[in-house]
């Protein structure tokens, strides 16, 4: 199977696009039209990427090549993490932060990351968490003095809020603390459980002593 090609219940293929500085270029948008036009169903996704679905496997392989010629960044595992962002300053009314930028540097910093279940990253530019930065195994929101750290939360079935775990001051700080929140998810980490199973009891408390943080 060429690394890239998603196979689909129905038979055909897909492609998803991600988007890690969450907006998208005029030379993608482009082969998108293009694809579209083509009859193609290009699908915006929850989780903010891209897909194009409805492909026969020669058509894939095509659009597959346009794409990436048109510098677009091809989901090919599982292990890259971008986040799920908002839009934040200076575009937001109410924001209190850029969250572009971060989204970006976490996505660079974190191409392949080998972890025992899923993580799912988000950031907001204020506490109304569009992005649902509080509802998300790690999320940060824009405060005044930086941005505050929420850790395993999750939607689903039985959702769940984030609790609280500090603040960082800005987008180093934020890159570093969660190197350090993925070490310890894959040291402590099991299959098929979510941040937040490891955080319950005295998982909280752990993390934080994990990672020098008081209290
Ligand atoms: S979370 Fe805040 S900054 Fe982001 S889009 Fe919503 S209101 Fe705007």
């Amino acid at each position: 199977m060429t690394p890239g090609l998603i196979p689909q219940k129905d038979g055909s293929f897909a492609i998803s696009i991600e988007l890690p500085g969450t907006v998208v270029a005029a030379q993608v948008l482009s082969v998108l039209a293009e694809l579209a036009a083509q009859g193609a169903v290009v699908h915006p996704t929850t989780a903010q990427k891209i897909m194009v679905l409805g492909l026969s496997e020669e058509a894939a392989k095509a659009a597959l090549e346009k794409l990436e010629a048109a510098g677009a960044m091809i989901r090919k595992s599982g292990k890259s993490l971008q986040p799920r962002t908002c839009v934040g300053l200076p575009y937001c009314k109410i924001a209190l932060k850029e969250t572009f930028s971060l989204s970006r540097a976490i996505y660079e910093a974190f191409p392949n990351e080998e972890l025992p279940h899923k993580l799912k990253v988000a950031i907001s530019g204020c506490p109304a968490c569009c992005s649902w930065a509080n509802m998300i195994d790690l999320g940060f929101v824009g405060a005044r003095e930086g941005f505050k750290v929420y850790v395993g939360g999750k939607g689903g079935y039985q959702p769940k809020a984030g609790a609280y775990l500090t603040l960082v001051s800005g987008e180093d700080e934020a890159v570093s603390l969660m190197r350090g929140v993925l070490a310890f998810f894959k040291e402590r980490g099991q299959k098929k459980k979510r941040l937040g199973a490891l955080l319950e009891g005295e998982g909280l408390a752990d993390l934080k002593k994990f990672l020098g943080l008081e209290g």
